[in-house]
C-alpha cells in the first residue's frame, strides 16, 4: 500500500480531513488545492488588524466528530462555548430572543413563552394541531412539513429567519432529512414534530449548548490539519486546479496547474460545479443530479467598531432575520465579540466585531435576493447592523471593514437530494479508486462534512484493500 498514490482533489475541510486521515493509515496522499490558501470557507482574514474567521466561526456540536477531530489534534483545550446570552430572531411583528428549545427554528415546546411572543396565541393554537395529527402527515421538505404540521406562523416568523440564515435558503425548497439528519424517523416515533425536535435536542436546552468554537478561531483548524498531513508523509499543492479527471486501464490521470499527474485513487472535495464537471466524462450526466444543485451565493461583510454601547450585547449573540422584513438586505448578524469571550479580551475595551451576511436562495415571491455592490456594502451592512441592533451607528466609529464573497461553499439539499446523493455514491463505487466527498453531498456545516469525509476514506480503502 505504501506505493499507492493517492490524490485528494480541493483543500477545504471535506478534503483536508480525507487527507489527513489517509496520512494517518500511512498512505502519504498528495493534496490538491486551486486556491493560494487551504480551508475553504474555514478561512481567516485581517480586518482593522484584527485576525478573524472570515467563513465558518463554529461547528454543531450535537455529533462528535468536530470535536473528537479537535482533540486528536492536539486542540481540545482551545475548543470554547459561545457566551450564554442567546440569540435574537428578526421577523415580520418585531424583534424577540430566539426560542430555547428549537431545532431549525423548529420549535420543541409549543407553549414556551419566548414562542408564543412570536407567533401569537392564535399562532400557538395553529401550532397545536402538531401535537393532534398523525404522525403520517409529513412532507418532503422542511418547509411544506412545518407549514402542515404546525402552520403558517411557525413557518415564516421562526423556521424562514433560522433555515433563510444558516443554510442561506428557502426552507420549501430544502428536502426534511438532507438538512435536519433523522427528523422524518424521529417524528414517527415521537408522534409529532415538537417532539421530534425534543428528542433530536436531547437535554441541550440553554443558549448557545448547540454549537462550539475554536479560542483563535475555526482557521486554527485548516492549520493544523496542515501540519498534521504533512507530518504524517502527505503532500500539500496550492494554486493547482484540477481541469480534468480521465481513467485509465491501471488508475486515473488527473490535469492540475498544468501538469499530468496520476494516481491509483482519487478522492473528490469540492463545491458542486466543479464535482459535476470533472465527474460528467466519468459517470455520465445520469448519475450526476446531487453535485448539478445550485449554491447559494454568500456575501460577508465584517464591521470593526468602537462603540461602548455595543458592550451590553443588545440582541446577544446576533439575530436571524427573516426574508419577510424587506427594510434588512442581511439575512444574519453576528455579534462576534458577544459571542466570543475570548474575542472580546483580545480586543481593547468598547471595541467590537459584527459579520452580517447576505445571500439567500428562493424567496423569489418574497423579496429581492439582490446583495448591496461591494462599494456601498460597507455603509449598507453598518445601517442594517444598527437597525437590528436598535443602535444608530456612525461611520465615523468604524475602525475597518472588509467584505468576503462565497459564491459555491453553501449548496442547497433540495427535495431528491439524499436518493440522489446515493446515486452518485453507488456509480462512483463501482470504480474501485473513486471517492467523492464535500458539502455538496454531505450537507453544509462543519459536522456534517468531516464525519462523512472521514466514512468516505474509510470506505475507499475499505474497496483498495478488497
Ligand atoms: C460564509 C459561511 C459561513 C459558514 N459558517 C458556518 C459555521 O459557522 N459553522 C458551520 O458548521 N458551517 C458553516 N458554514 C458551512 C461550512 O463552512 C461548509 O459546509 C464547509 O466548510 C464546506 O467544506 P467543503 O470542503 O465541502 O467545501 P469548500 O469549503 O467549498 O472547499 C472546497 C475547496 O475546493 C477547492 N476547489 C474548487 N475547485 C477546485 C479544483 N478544480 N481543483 C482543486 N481545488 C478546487 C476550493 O478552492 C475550496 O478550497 C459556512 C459557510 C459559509 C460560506
Amino acid at each position: 500500500m505504501t506505493a499507492f498514490r493517492l490524490i485528494v482533489v480541493g483543500g477545504g475541510m471535506a478534503g483536508l480531513v480525507a487527507a489527513h486521515r489517509l496520512a494517518m493509515l500511512g498512505l502519504r496522499p498528495l493534496l490538491l488545492e486551486a486556491s493560494s490558501a487551504l480551508g475553504g470557507a474555514v478561512a481567516r482574514h485581517r480586518v482593522a488588524g484584527i485576525e478573524l474567521d472570515a467563513g465558518a466561526e463554529s461547528f454543531a456540536t450535537a455529533r462528535p466528530a468536530v470535536s473528537q477531530l479537535l482533540a486528536e489534534l492536539g486542540l481540545g483545550e482551545d475548543i470554547v462555548a459561545p457566551a450564554p446570552l442567546g440569540s435574537w430572531l428578526r421577523h415580520a411583528g418585531g424583534t424577540d430572543p430566539a426560542p430555547r428549545t428549537a431545532l431549525l427554528g423548529i420549535p420543541g415546546r409549543l407553549g414556551d413563552p419566548d414562542v408564543r411572543r412570536i407567533i401569537g396565541g392564535p399562532g400557538v393554537l395553529r401550532a397545536r394541531l402538531d401535537t393532534v395529527l398523525p404522525p403520517r402527515i409529513a412532507a418532503p421538505t422542511l418547509g411544506a412539513l412545518v407549514r402542515r404540521r404546525m402552520g403558517t406562523r411557525v413557518l415564516e416568523r421562526l423556521v424562514e429567519p433560522v433555515v433563510g440564515g444558516v443554510h442561506s435558503a428557502d426552507p420549501s425548497l430544502l428536502e426534511v432529512d438532507a438538512v435536519v439528519p433523522g427528523l422524518t424517523a424521529a417524528l414517527g416515533s415521537a408522534g409529532s414534530l415538537a417532539g421530534a425536535v425534543r428528542a433530536l435536542r436531547g437535554g441541550r436546552t440553554a443558549p448557545g449548548a448547540a454549537v462550539a468554537g475554536i479560542r483563535g478561531g475555526m482557521a486554527e483548524l485548516p492549520l493544523a490539519l496542515a501540519a498534521a498531513i504533512i507530518g504524517n508523509g502527505g503532500e500539500i499543492r496550492c494554486g493547482t486546479a484540477v481541469s480534468a479527471l480521465e481513467q485509465t486501464p491501471t488508475g486515473w490521470v488527473l490535469w492540475g496547474g498544468g501538469e499530468r499527474l496520476t494516481a491509483d485513487a482519487v478522492l473528490l472535495a469540492l463545491p458542486a460545479a466543479p464535482t459535476r464537471a470533472l465527474l460528467a466524462p466519468v459517470l455520465g450526466g445520469s448519475a450526476l443530479p446531487a453535485a448539478a444543485e445550485p449554491a447559494t451565493p454568500v456575501t460577508l461583510a465584517t464591521l470593526v467598531i468602537d462603540d461602548a454601547r455595543l458592550d451590553a450585547a443588545p440582541r446577544g449573540t446576533g439575530l436571524l432575520v427573516s426574508p419577510r422584513v424587506t427594510e434588512i438586505g442581511a439575512k444574519a448578524l453576528t455579534h462576534a465579540t458577544a459571542k466570543w469571550p475570548w474575542l472580546a479580551a483580545s480586543l481593547p475595551p468598547g471595541r467590537h466585531v459584527l459579520r452580517l451576511s447576505y445571500g439567500r436562495g428562493g424567496f423569489d415571491s418574497v423579496i429581492s435576493t439582490s446583495v448591496p455592490p461591494d462599494g456601498a456594502l460597507p455603509s449598507a451592512a453598518l445601517l442594517d447592523a444598527g437597525a437590528l441592533l436598535g443602535i444608530e451607528l456612525r461611520e465615523q466609529d468604524v475602525r475597518g471593514s472588509a467584505v468576503v464573497h462565497w459564491p459555491g461553499s453553501l449548496p442547497q439539499a433540495r427535495e431528491g437530494h439524499t436518493a440522489a446523493v446515493a446515486r452518485l455514491r453507488g456509480a462512483a463505487a463501482s470504480f474501485p479508486g473513486l471517492a467523492v466527498a464535500g458539502s455538496a453531498l454531505a450537507g453544509n456545516g462543519l459536522a456534517a462534512v468531516v464525519a462523512d469525509s472521514e466514512a468516505q476514506v474509510t470506505a475507499l480503502v475499505d474497496r483498495i484493500r478488497h
